[in-house]
């Protein structure tokens, strides 16, 4: 390029930023040609189940290196690799005459079809199949697997996309920053990236374009990439990094004003709480109870989750503790619920209306949660996914308090719940915003789909007035707001977020210094002028662009 500046842009995770060169990850290996084998079945099958059990070794070692989050994908990964219907499909083929390498792509490739045909977290996985396919590949050709590129030095990650491994296996002192082609803001690798504090610009139209060595500047706050940016604006880097390392101060959540906000940290699984707590959370504002029983076979007992639920609230003594029951379905489906297959499992029987079926389930839920909150000093609250109107809330709220449960919400993330907040409001104790269904739901585009990346921004003023109705009711029925999605990790929005009514803000961990520092510099009398001015720009791209410009003129001149 030839010193010429050059700019690509997607969509920031977080709001850091990092100056670095470009290395790219390589391209996947190519397809097997379709040839036959010169060599007997018998010969062509050893060799197929040699590299398979050696890639099930390699990503259990891996994943027990690895640890928490990435140790559970690696296993489940290394699982795939033995799996008894894609062995017999890798049999058949090389019966009929293939090599190795071709049935092994062959047969990993159609199972993938079948899990990208029915979407959602489904289609993740058959993202993590193609993964296990090239690593045999990779290892039956003896040619070295297209991961993660090495450097002694550190380096800004670019790549088409990142394999949940990839992401969850970066190593955080050499990768300064990642760009990828495709990815959306909730996407694996955004979800992971904002878990691990790494910067991030996903779904960057023209990141084919950047060429290994190359300087860039990638910005997340801004969503853009620098190629080969001046000295100044790399100086300038600088300045905003050691800025940023500054503001760390726990103090609680609050505007500049003193207007209180619960900064909250939403975890998957007990093992998470520590962190969180070191990091700032002032309690949890949302913890997703499937991912506890994502590999379980049957409805976990009353014991066992009562146990869980015990030691996630003996993390939090005194503390707020929402906890979420069972969210399954689409995205997150459980091998015991629910129990049909559908062709477009987001708009099916998922959250509450897969527990409203299964009630056994719920109830048995709702009982371990009640035993866990009468052994526990924290203060635990309750609540259903995906209500979508009044019948519902009933139902849910009725049944919680059977079991004596004190505190009891509504997940507000159908549009039909935004719509009808006023009369949700009157009937629970409180609602938390799930903004990444609300957005995926009020924008016709699949969360998990990155050629919809565009339309899944929570910066909408399509999603803000949304929000806006349910912060409204809230305020009129004198009840707690809390926003649990990916939205209240980004700071600015957060700001937003409270001047349209949030009370409480939950998110990862890593970003809750972040929105902190941010919600220090606004009043709620600028919070409610920024959430107009939001509420009225035309697109979320205006929007964003409309309250940094605003916010940074009120905090140059605060009066
Ligand atoms: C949401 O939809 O915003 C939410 C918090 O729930 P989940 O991401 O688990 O669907
Ligand atoms: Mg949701």
């Amino acid at each position: 390029m030839g010193g010429q500046i050059m700019q690509v842009t997607g969509i920031g995770v977080g709001r850091g930023i990092a100056v670095g060169p470009v290395l790219r990850m390589p391209e996947p290996l190519p397809e097997p040609e379709d040839v036959t084998s010169e060599f007997e079945p018998l010969v062509e099958l050893e060799r197929a189940s040699a590299a398979l059990t050696a890639t099930t070794t390699d990503l259990n070692v891996l994943g027990a290196r690895a640890g928490g989050d990435a140790k559970d994908v690696l296993e489940a990964q290394a699982l795939m690799a033995q799996d008894p219907a894609v062995l017999e499909d890798i049999e058949e083929r090389i019966s009929g005459g293939k090599t190795a390498e071709r049935a092994v792509f062959e047969a990993f490739r159609s199972y993938q079809y079948v899990l990208e045909s029915m979407g959602g977290y489904m289609a993740g996985r058959g993202a993590d199949l193609k993964d296990v396919s090239q690593r045999v590949v990779a290892r039956l050709k003896g040619v070295a697997l297209p991961g993660i590129p090495v450097s002694d030095t550190p380096f800004v990650l670019v790549a088409g996309d990142l394999s949940p491994a990839d992401t969850a296996l970066l190593d955080l002192d050499k990768v300064l920053a990642l760009v990828t082609r495709d990815g959306g803001p909730t996407s694996h690798t955004a979800i992971l990236a904002r878990a691990k504090g790494i910067v991030a610009v996903v779904g960057a139209i023209g990141a084919d374009e950047l060429g290994d060595g190359e300087t860039v500047i990638v910005d997340a706050s801004t969503g853009s990439v620098v190629v080969n940016p001046s000295e100044q604006a790399i100086a300038d880097v600088e300045e905003r990094r050691a800025k940023h390392a500054e503001v760390a101060p726990l103090t609680p959540g609050a505007l500049a004003d003193g207007t209180p906000v619960s900064l909250l940290a939403n975890l998957g699984s007990p093992d998470e709480a520590a962190a969180a707590v070191e990091l700032g959370a002032e309690g949890v504002g949302l913890f997703r109870t499937e991912f506890l029983f994502l590999g379980s076979e049957e409805a976990p007992g009353v014991d066992e989750q009562r146990e869980q639920y015990l030691a996630l609230l003996g993390a939090f003594p005194g503390k707020k503790v929402v906890v979420r029951v069972l969210d399954a379905g689409a995205d997150k489906p459980l091998a015991f619920l629910p129990e049909a297959h559908e062709e477009n499992p987001a708009l099916g029987r998922r959250g509450i209306r897969a527990l409203r079926d299964a009630e056994p389930v719920l109830r048995d839920q709702l009982q371990a949660l009640a035993e866990a909150a009468a052994r526990s000093d924290a203060d635990l609250w309750v609540m259903a996914p995906m209500v979508a109107d009044v019948g519902e809330t009933e139902y849910f709220v009725s049944l919680a308090r059977e079991f004596g449960l004190k505190t009891v919400g509504i997940t507000a993330e159908v549009p039909a719940a935004a719509v009808l907040a006023d009369q949700i409001a009157e009937r629970t104790d409180f609602v938390s915003v799930g903004t990444n269904d609300l957005t995926q739901y009020t924008m016709a585009a699949d969360r998990l789909l990155g050629t919809v990346a565009s339309y899944q921004d929570p910066w909408h003023p399509a999603v803000l007035r949304m929000i806006k109705s349910i912060g409204d009711a809230g305020a009129a029925a004198g009840k707690t707001v809390g926003i649990c999605g990916e939205a209240a990790a980004d700071p600015m929005l957060a700001v937003v977020l409270v001047g349209l009514g949030a009370t409480d803000l939950s998110m990862t961990a890593a970003a809750l210094a972040d929105v902190r520092a941010e919600l220090l510099r606004h009043t709620f009398a600028q919070a409610r002028e920024l959430a107009a001015l939001a509420i009225n720009a035309t697109s979320g791209a205006d929007a964003r662009s409309v309250v940094s410009a605003a916010a940074a003129a009120a905090v140059s001149s605060p009066h």
